[in-house]
């Protein structure tokens, strides 16, 4: 179903109104069985926001989650629960997220002591940790003596103890250094190869998405103006916001380097959408319908939408370079 998640803006406005402002507006995802889906958009798209809800860490002023094919009825309740036996979130920040006075083992186990859910004897754990590529003498330490690659995979080793249906990655190469990333990226490959685990990778970093993706949803201002399979995203896309974010991708050789592109200005603030398309004052292909009216989803193919009133193959704008966000 389409969720939507709107928080008090801490304005206050006469006459007991309560402002609100809308983090995601009416975002609708199926995930399938072993596919990894790669949400992506600036910082306050509100990707976070989606990954927090669909675990029921954020409850949405509207819409729901259904779990093959049945919708939960609220996310308070027992049924509830059942999804988030059966997912498990990576943060972005995982040391912040193990008790910094639990060695790493124990963190592992944890899962499997709560839901008793698998054994917990000191070769299997070994066995988990050494799945996620950590070896075994990390498991006696605490937290704060991993690096960041380590502590991604102790947290990796510790989603796998009760092997979930559904991993949500927020940002998991945030903070790594380049070598380190592709062998994390690697292992949710591998986990998605040997137990069909669906991922939702969150990063705002297309480069990721063009490592594990098979779909891509983009993200703009808690809309998602472009989703469709990610060889189809990179070769075609359609969204001017999808074709920036392409364009801000780093180039490897200094030799192809594009020019310099021109500036196209800054998110808007969730408290001052824009009227008609929400891109419009960062669009340059903008035109007067876009300032007033609101574009709704078509479709590309079948699997591929765009929220676009002058979608890029229809104004051949995808052959015109340096479209860059600062
Ligand atoms: Fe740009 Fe108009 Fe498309 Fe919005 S609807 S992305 S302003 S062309």
């Amino acid at each position: 179903d389409k969720l939507s998640v709107s928080v008090p803006s801490g304005r206050w406005l006469p006459f007991g109104k309560t402002p609100t402002l809308d983090i995601l507006v009416e975002v609708s995802i199926a995930l399938r069985v072993g596919e990894i889906v790669c949400m992506v958009g600036e910082s306050g798209s509100g990707k976070t926001t989606f990954g927090r809800a669909l675990v029921g860490l954020v409850k949405p002023s509207a819409g729901r989650i259904a779990l093959d094919g049945v919708a939960l009825p609220d996310f308070t309740s027992r049924s509830f629960r059942r999804v988030r036996s059966q997912s498990a979130l990576l943060f972005q920040d995982p040391v912040t997220s193990f008790n910094p006075r639990q060695r790493i083992g124990s963190i592992i186990a944890e899962p499997r002591h709560i839901t008793h859910a698998g054994s917990t004897k000191r070769e299997d754990i070994v066995g988990l940790a050494r799945k996620a590529g950590l070896a075994e003498q990390f498991l006696s330490r605490f937290p704060h003596a991993l690096s960041g690659g380590q502590a991604r995979r102790a947290a990796v080793a510790r989603a796998l103890s009760v092997v979930p249906r559904l991993i949500i990655a927020d940002e998991p190469t945030a903070g790594l250094d380049v070598s380190v990333q592709g062998g994390v990226l690697n292992l949710f490959l591998d986990i998605r190869d040997e137990f069909r685990t669906t991922f939702l990778v969150i990063t705002h970093n297309l480069s990721v998405a063009r490592h594990i993706a098979d779909r891509i949803v983009i993200l703009y201002l808690g809309r998602v103006v472009e989703s469709g399979p990610a060889e189809e995203i990179f070769r075609n896309p359609q969204h001017p916001y999808t074709k920036a974010l392409l364009d801000s991708e780093p180039v490897p050789d200094p030799a192809h380097r594009r020019e310099e592109p021109p500036v196209i200005g800054e998110v808007p603030s969730l408290a001052a959408r824009p009227k008609g398309c929400e891109f419009h004052t960062r669009c340059r292909f903008a035109q007067d319908r876009c300032r007033t009216e609101a574009p709704i989803k078509t479709d590309v193919s079948p699997d591929h939408q765009v929220a676009c009133h002058f979608p890029l193959a229809a104004t051949k704008a995808a052959s015109i370079p340096n479209l860059r966000l600062v």
